[in-house]
């Protein structure tokens, strides 16, 4: 793929709705609130579109198994599973968080997930190549940094910069 000078908003918000179709086209009961806050004047940033998406697509299908997999176990009836994203310009580049108030992770989980092939899904539901790809396209492929920080039993973001 080429780079391209891309409206990253809109590539944020197509890539959500297709994660969140995505899962309920299999699991037709499953509800998140969505919320999105997108800066109104985003500097374009040149960008593989399709790597990009991969990786949005990648990261908010991950924060929907992570609340998905806390409302099953949880014993608060109140839990109402939420997906946020956020877009910002920062000094020198474009900032894009997601988050999520699923199961968090505890360290030794969250020292690993960049590592391929590691999962803690079960055998046939992830193949733990997600989020090292992700790693991978955003940081090679884009000269960006992708950052986690979790905690146990309160949710995720991920915070992904890009160079304008
Ligand atoms: P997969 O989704 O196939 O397991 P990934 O590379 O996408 O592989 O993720 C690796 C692991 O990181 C997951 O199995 C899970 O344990 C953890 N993880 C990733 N995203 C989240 C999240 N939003 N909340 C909690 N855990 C997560
Ligand atoms: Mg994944």
């Amino acid at each position: 793929g080429q780079r391209e000078a891309t409206d990253l908003n809109a590539l944020v918000e197509e890539s959500l709705r297709l994660a969140y179709q995505g899962l309920r086209t299999k699991e037709k009961d499953f509800t998140a609130e969505l919320s999105t806050e997108l800066a109104p004047a985003l500097p374009a940033v040149s960008v593989v579109p399709q790597d990009l998406s991969r990786v949005l697509i990648n990261l908010f299908t991950n924060a929907f198994h992570a609340v998905q997999q806390r409302q099953r176990q949880s014993p608060d009836p109140a839990y109402r599973p939420a997906v946020t994203v956020s877009t910002q310009a920062v000094p020198g580049g474009v900032e894009i968080r997601i988050g999520d108030n699923g199961t968090g992770m505890p360290e030794k989980v969250k020292a690993k997930i960049f590592q391929p092939f590691f999962t803690t899904k079960p055998v046939g539901e992830g193949t733990g190549l997600g989020l090292s790809l992700s790693h991978d396209i955003v940081t090679t492929g884009h000269g960006g940094t992708l950052a986690v920080e979790s905690e146990e039993d309160e949710g995720t973001q991920f915070v992904l910069t890009l160079p304008v």
